[in-house]
């Protein structure tokens, strides 16, 4: 399969047409952001990480019965996937607080949520994706109908289920997550877009230590040496 004209470049990866319409290549790229692409950087090497890491996870949902865009790996930086139209949701669920919901709501970091949170937010840069509560979503017109709505929740929590005990078993905590789905030619909800360090955050089990990309957010080195960690765990057993 040939890399076609390039459809979209976003901040960790482009997506380039093939000559199979229903079918796209995603690359995975050496770019790091953060806060709204106010810091920026590159890790050489991050991309291949990111793409292998997003593989196994993908693979690991599908053997759960997640349904995702992933068709195959091509090479280190790229993998072939479906052509989905992406559902303007970012979809992050929560087990432990940090980041944005410690900043709103004044939970200090680290509080083990009472359950699994999951949260929307507006896939809208220039507005600073700002979070959407159901009606949002349907006043904007961003998914058809509240069924849709509560299957994305559906989804998040699954997918959270089925991750968290997976890295729990490998000694790293799953603090929270960012998932994008798409919608095929047939009208099927898929996982799309990539699960990774940049779009989890993972923390050691046993020291908190943070490998994923708050390491680059907050300065504190080893980005990837962090996120070879993951890879190492992830391939254990
Ligand atoms: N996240 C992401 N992309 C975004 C915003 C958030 O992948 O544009 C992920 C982030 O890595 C974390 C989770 O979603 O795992 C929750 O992020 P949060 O709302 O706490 O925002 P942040 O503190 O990362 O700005």
């Amino acid at each position: 399969m040939n890399k076609g004209a390039l459809l979209y470049e976003g901040k960790g990866k482009k997506l380039f047409f093939t000559e199979d319409e229903n079918l796209l290549i995603s690359e995975f790229k050496d770019d790091l952001t953060a806060f709204n692409a106010e810091k920026r950087g590159n890790e050489a090497g991050k991309g291949a990480l990111n793409c292998k890491i997003s593989t196994q996870l993908f693979k690991l949902l599908e053997k759960h019965g997640i349904k995702t865009h992933l068709v195959k790996t091509l090479d280190d930086t790229h993998q072939l996937v479906k052509k989905v139209k992406i559902i303007p949701i970012e979809v992050v669920v929560r087990n432990i607080a940090t980041g944005s919901l410690s900043k709103r709501l004044g939970m200090k970091e680290g509080t083990i949520l009472p359950f699994t949170l999951v949260e929307f937010y507006y896939k809208d840069d220039a507005l600073g994706d700002p979070i959407l509560n159901d009606e949002h979503c349907l006043m904007l017109g961003l998914v058809k109908s509240e069924s849709d709505l509560e299957e994305l929740k559906r989804l998040g929590r699954e997918i959270n289920s089925i991750m968290k005990s997976f890295f729990s078993d490998r000694k790293l905590k799953l603090v929270d997550f960012k998932v994008e789905f798409g919608i095929d030619t047939e009208g099927n909800i898929l996982l799309s877009d990539e699960i990774s360090p940049d779009s989890c955050r993972f923390w050691d089990m046993d020291t908190n230590e943070k490998l994923d990309k708050d390491r680059f957010r907050q300065g504190l080195g080893d980005v990837k040496v962090a996120y070879e960690e993951v890879l190492k765990r992830i391939l254990s057993h």
